[in-house]
């Protein structure tokens, strides 16, 4: 089992722990991730009922299957969690930790990245196609 992390918001208001589903960094490029973030969402998959918050955590529901957490005093996100009691998913925010000396795996969405950078590396990356048609949804109307 990997360790666990322990990490914090901006302001120190919120202590966030979690221990790792696998030592991996992934991104996100989707249109919502980069206004919430201001670029992607780089975040580390949380193993299912070990994700712990201390702080004044505000939930945002970002659709009718998801909802993203943040700071309320500083505004740092947190993590996206997956609405479905039952799917106990948790991608949290890999900004909070220090350097975890994770390598990225992968990125999705990457058919949506600005193109004026890009991250370096052999590693997955899908599109949106190809990462919804992984989970099943198709493609028509559908956003994270
Ligand atoms: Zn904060
Ligand atoms: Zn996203």
């Amino acid at each position: 089992m990997t360790a666990p992390l322990t990490g914090r918001c901006m302001c120190g208001a919120i202590t966030v722990t979690m221990v790792p589903a696998k030592p991996e960094i992934h991104a996100c490029h989707c249109g919502m991730c980069r206004r919430w973030t201001g670029s992607a969402f780089l975040e580390i998959d949380a193993t299912p009922g070990t994700l712990k918050a201390e702080g004044p955590v505000r939930v945002f529901k970002s659709s009718d299957w998801a909802e993203r957490a943040s700071c309320a005093e500083c505004g740092s996100p947190l993590w996206y969690r997956l609405s479905d009691p039952k799917a106990d998913f948790h991608a949290v925010s890999a900004g909070l930790f220090d350097d975890t000396g994770f390598p990225l795996t992968k990125e999705i969405y990457v058919d949506r990245k600005p193109g004026g950078f890009a991250y370096a590396g052999d590693h997955l990356r899908m599109t949106e196609a190809e990462f919804l048609a992984s989970i099943g949804v198709s493609a028509e109307g559908e956003n994270q």
